[in-house]
């Protein structure tokens, strides 16, 4: 009964899209239609409708806060069938959304009231290419898969940090990852792809496409991406060590006046250093106050290099804690692997405000984490939130040439971002959470000296413009904008980080 209530929806939902109405259309007719579909994909195709068992398994996202709706999840099970699914949407005029990790959390991706959503869960697989210089991997597969298949070949490249986002999530808008100090981006690694275009063309482009420019950067809006082949590397060195140290806020500016000496070094950070810190409550390091947690990454040893850990415990922290082991180890560390919590989907609204910074700028934090400390202290709605301050090491990405891809922002060093954590439902919370990320944004923002802020797309909360996503210069604008115009005229891949 479920199935004819979805089918019906799903065709009710077609015919307004369509502009016209469609009232004659019975649901027996819409459920043959979709019978009739089904013939045409391959036999491990999956359906689940709305209400079905297995639909909230493919559709619960990471964050709770404008998600887009749909009434069926299709999972191809052969790139085939994305091609086949794309021209069904299109001939039935419904819209349709690649589902992957399900990370994204913008919220334009709320403008996606009905259609078809494309779980790219069966498409996932590495195989490594090239002798051995490259490795094929579905469009379905997840960041940690990734990194274990090529581990166990001797290999690595660069991938999303996080273990459960999808490796085409981060790398189509950049994507940073732990390898990028010594070979640039995510998307700095690839070599080709098979892409599913809007009208439901399956092409394989690479450099000498028009599109490859666009996919490195600004590639959700492009395509589906069924496979990539991208770089892979020998590893070089298996063992990293974290050092973790706790700080109380009222550290705030020595911290980060020791993170532009000692780690940034004016752009400069080694490549084979990475220094992340959250803020956060943590009752057993501070039962009232939120504190800093800073880490120090490095690879290539058993312990943390002095030079770089003594300037920050002599600042005096509430504790330090010293791990080492393979980089296999890094996700658990810092809290992003597969069973850690925020890799959980756990019914919350997670927005996130990204601002790029080239250093820290002392009052600004300071006056940040008084405004940041306020709000989530005690039992705040706001009280599981984090700002994020992540400094992995830039020289890679700086040393791709800027023009090279749809990236906009190689210049910068730090990537910052309040995360408003809340239980959703309440739209009077949303403004707020709205209002203090803003709020924390700009505080940052004011103290760069500049006149707009730049927001790296996969962080974006989802109403920053073009121009704070894909770089304020004209030509980037232009060219985006034609090359949509070409590739998507109708705005088929337009509900996460659309170009406008
Ligand atoms: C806990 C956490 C950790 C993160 N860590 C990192 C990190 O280390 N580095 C980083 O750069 N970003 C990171 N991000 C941000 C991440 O890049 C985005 O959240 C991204 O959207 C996640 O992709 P997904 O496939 O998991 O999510 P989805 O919601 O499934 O995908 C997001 C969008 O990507 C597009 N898409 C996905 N797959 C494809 C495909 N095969 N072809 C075409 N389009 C596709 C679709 O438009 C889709 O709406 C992190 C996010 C979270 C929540």
């Amino acid at each position: 009964m479920f199935k004819l209530n979805v089918l019906a929806a799903l065709a009710a939902c077609a015919s307004i899209v369509a502009g016209h109405s469609q009232s004659h259309h019975s649901n027996s007719n819409s459920n043959s239609d979709l019978e009739e579909f089904q013939k045409t994909l391959s036999t491990s195709a999956k359906l689940y409708f709305n209400g079905s068992d297995g639909f909230a398994n493919v559709t619960t996202r990471w964050s709770a806060l404008e998600e887009p709706t749909v009434n069926v999840v299709i999972v191809p099970g052969t790139e085939n069938d994305v091609v086949e699914i794309v021209k069904y949407a299109n001939k039935k005029n419904v819209p349709f959304l690649t589902y992957n990790g399900v990370h994204g959390a913008l919220v334009s991706l709320g403008k996606m009231t009905h259609g078809i959503g494309i779980s790219m869960s069966q498409l996932s697989s590495v195989e490594v290419s090239g002798c051995g210089t490259t490795a094929t991997i579905g469009g379905g597969t997840m960041s940690k898969k990734v990194t274990d298949d090529l581990w166990a070949a001797g290999k690595q490249t660069v991938t999303g940090t996080c273990e459960c986002v999808s490796l085409l999530g981060p790398a189509l808008g950049g994507g940073h990852g732990w390898l990028q100090g010594h070979h640039g981006l995510v998307a700095d690694q690839f070599v080709s792809m098979n892409i599913v275009l809007a009208d439901g063309t399956l092409t394989t482009i690479d450099s000498n496409s028009d599109l490859w420019w666009a996919m490195k950067g600004a590639g959700h809006n492009f395509g589906i991406v069924t496979s990539l082949t991208t770089k892979v590397y020998d590893i070089e060195y298996e063992d990293w060590a974290i050092e973790t140290l706790v700080f109380s806020g009222e550290k705030v500016e020595e911290v980060y006046e020791a993170a532009n000496e000692y780690i940034l070094q004016n752009g400069t950070q080694s490549a084979d250093l990475i220094n992340w810190s959250y803020w956060m409550n943590d009752a057993e390091s501070d039962p009232t106050n939120p504190v800093i947690y800073f880490y120090i990454i490095q690879e290539g040893v058993t312990a943390v290099d002095s030079v770089y850990t003594q300037p920050f415990r002599d600042i005096g922290a509430i504790s330090i804690t010293t791990e080492n082991g393979t980089y296999k180890d890094l996700a658990s560390w810092v809290a992003i692997a597969e069973d850690s919590i925020p890799c959980q989907k756990l019914g919350y609204a997670n927005p996130r405000f990204p601002i790029y910074l080239e250093e820290y700028n002392i009052p600004a934090q300071k006056q940040a984490w008084d405004i940041y400390a306020d709000a989530v202290r005690g039992s705040s709605a706001f009280n599981n939130s984090i700002f994020m301050f992540e400094g992995y090491s830039m020289g890679g990405v700086h040393a791709i040439p800027a023009d090279s891809a749809a990236f906009a922002f190689r210049s910068e060093n730090i990537l910052a971002a309040p995360m408003i954590n809340y239980l959703p439902g309440d739209k009077g919370l949303d403004s707020e959470a709205a209002d203090l990320g803003s709020l924390l944004r700009d505080v940052l923002s004011e103290a760069t000296g500049r006149e707009d802020f730049r927001a790296y797309i996969n962080y974006a909360y989802g109403a920053e413009t073009s121009e704070q996503i894909y770089g304020s210069e004209e030509w980037r604008q232009r060219r985006l904008r034609a090359l949509k115009k070409e590739y998507d005229p109708y705005g088929k891949f337009s509900f996460y980080a659309p170009i406008a």
